[in-house]
């Protein structure tokens, strides 16, 4: 009887069992195997509640600060993301009112969910 698996682990009592049709399989080897099978079924499953959320916000008609995604109104990235025009021009012009400070003001009010819309 062999003393290692293919993989190299050492085949003692507590390190194998025998499969229904007679074959001395590796413990060590099986346990690598459920890990990344469920490593797999995790991204599979992360992958797909992405989709959901991506699906999610594709259906939703208003931005996060409720200006409509209408064909004027909305902007596409290059990367396939739909951005908010209004949202952009208030962005640009309350930069140029109040510079730097304006970021950090708006992520107060967004970390408060209070998005103020102006
Ligand atoms: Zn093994
Ligand atoms: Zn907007």
């Amino acid at each position: 009887m062999r003393d290692r698996c293919f993989h190299g682990h050492v085949l003692h009592a507590g390190n194998r069992y025998v499969t229904r049709d007679g074959r001395v399989r590796c413990r060590a080897c099986h346990a690598t195997e459920q890990a990344r099978y469920r490593r797999r079924l995790r991204a599979k499953r992360t992958a797909a509640a992405t989709a959901v959320a991506a699906a999610n916000k594709r259906a939703r008609t208003t931005c996060t600060r409720g200006h409509d995604f209408t064909d004027i109104n909305t902007y596409w990235t290059p990367d396939g993301k739909r951005r908010c025009r209004r949202c952009h021009a208030d962005r640009v012009q309350y930069y140029r009112l109040f510079g730097p400070r304006y970021e950090q003001w708006e992520r107060a009010l967004f970390e408060k969910e209070m998005p103020c819309t102006f």
